[in-house]
């Protein structure tokens, strides 16, 4: 008999690598451009870890665990359930509590790339070893950092090339607002109990909020009278999400705001995102999903700490690559480099980084290195022909330093005639 691989897993063959090869380096690379550093943390973790977090009730924790056997003679202190991680914002919050990264400077900004198990179906897209990238940001609720954590995420996407892709929005309250929001849910709803399924029964007695992404055409039906998530929520949280579309709009994503959207997990507060194909009106297959999670590092005994997340599933993507035919060679070479000196400046480099990106100039950057030295080492390292400096002075002049990496020529341009100059430069016109 031939041995098989376990039901919902797959062998990865030489000939797919480079679809993975392709997948880490955007991440990688957008990872190094926004200033997150890689932590890797255990694939097995005790199971209190997800309960107290992803939710006890939730498919994910009740349903789909792999749950690992232990020998009847481990040490007593040590009996605690273990299993393996279904998802990795968890395990990275408690490395985070652990390792007093709560003492860092902040935002703390990480990302990891790792397998996942779920015990599902098996079908399409829905695999039980599956692998996914995440990146957090924890320390700040600042609009602002949802909005640049959305645009990482759309801009992930848009580096691999994936089209037809749409990306929906919405908030669901804070700790302050829940209650007030499910008593409200639950009123409504109490009223539409006759078409609603038998698990959307379960689900508003337990927790009301998740029959509003019920795939079940009568439960979409009762939901259509409802009064949006974003006017029930309260002052502070309509605030908070009307700044992040401002944000968001001056960044230029396109987003769509979808009442219905609400996640699986328990942790989550105020904005949410996922993005997926505009072809998937039922949200079967997203690709990726993140939002705010300002509770979870309280909930795990940590002081008070703002964060958020998102992950997205490898294999997910890996087929659109291959259904949407996309060509999955690596970046040859960087044609220029953007270093950056201050706050501003950072910003002003992610400004550069887009204008060079829309004239199909190949540009890195390395936001997290904050001297100058360390970035033209690297700009040099990745044999750029070019680099942008953008410093205090040019930021607040609305100047920019052309540099030749080659010759150590350098000129100051204004930042309005900076691409023409580029562009000049690298003979494109
Ligand atoms: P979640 O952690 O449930 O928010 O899922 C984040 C992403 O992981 C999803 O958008 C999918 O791309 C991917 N994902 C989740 N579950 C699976 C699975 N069973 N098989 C493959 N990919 C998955």
């Amino acid at each position: 008999m031939r041995m098989q691989t376990v039901r919902g897993t797959s062998d990865i063959l030489p000939e797919d690598q480079r679809y993975w090869n392709f997948i880490f380096n955007v991440i990688n690379s957008s990872a190094e451009i926004n200033g997150f550093e890689k932590i890797e943390t255990p694939i097995i973790e005790y199971l209190g870890l997800f309960e107290k977090g992803t939710g006890e009730t939730t498919e994910v924790v009740s349903k789909q665990m792999f749950e690992v056997k232990r020998l009847s003679n481990e040490p007593s202190d040590d009996k605690e359930k273990q299993v393996l991680r279904p998802e990795i914002t968890p395990g990275i919050v408690r490395a985070y509590l652990n390792h007093g990264m709560n003492q860092w400077p902040q935002p703390v900004q990480v990302f990891s790339i790792g397998p996942c198990f779920r015990y599902e179906k098996p079908q399409a897209g829905r695999y039980r070893q599956f692998w996914q990238g995440d990146f957090e940001s924890f320390g700040t609720d600042d609009p602002a950092t949802d909005a640049r954590m959305i645009s990482l995420a759309w801009g992930i996407i848009k580096d691999l090339r994936i089209r037809n892709v749409k990306l929906e929005i919405n908030t669901i309250g804070c700790s302050n607002c829940r209650s007030q929001v499910l008593d409200s849910l639950t009123n409504y709803f109490s009223k539409k109990k006759a078409i609603l399924c038998k698990d959307c029964l379960s689900r508003y007695n337990k927790n009301p909020l998740r029959i509003l992404d019920c795939k079940k055409v009568n439960c979409q039906k009762a939901t259509k009278d409802m009064i949006p998530m974003k006017d029930q929520v309260c002052e502070h949280c309509q605030d908070h999400f009307s700044q992040v579309i401002d944000f968001l709009k001056d960044s230029n994503v396109p987003y769509s705001i979808s009442n219905n959207l609400v996640r699986g997990f328990d942790y989550y507060t105020r904005t949410i995102f996922e993005i997926g194909l505009k072809s998937d009106i039922k949200r079967q297959s997203t690709l990726l999903g993140g939002g705010r999670y300002d509770n979870l590092i309280e909930t795990y005994g940590g002081r008070p700490t703002p964060a958020i997340g998102f992950g997205f599933g490898i294999e997910r993507i890996i087929n659109i690559i291959k259904r949407q035919k996309i060509k999955v060679e690596i970046a040859e070479k960087t044609q220029v480099f953007v270093a950056q000196l201050g706050e501003d400046a950072k910003r002003k480099a992610l400004t550069i980084l887009e204008w060079l990106k829309t004239e199909g100039i190949s540009a890195r950057a390395a936001l997290s290195k904050n001297t100058l030295k360390s970035q033209l080492k690297m700009a040099d390292k990745l044999k750029a022909e070019y680099a942008i400096i953008i410093g205090q002075r040019e930021f607040l002049d609305g100047t920019a330093i052309i540099r030749s990496m080659n010759e150590g020529i350098q000129e100051v341009v204004d930042q309005e005639k900076l691409m023409d100059k580029l562009k000049e430069k690298l003979h494109l016109k």
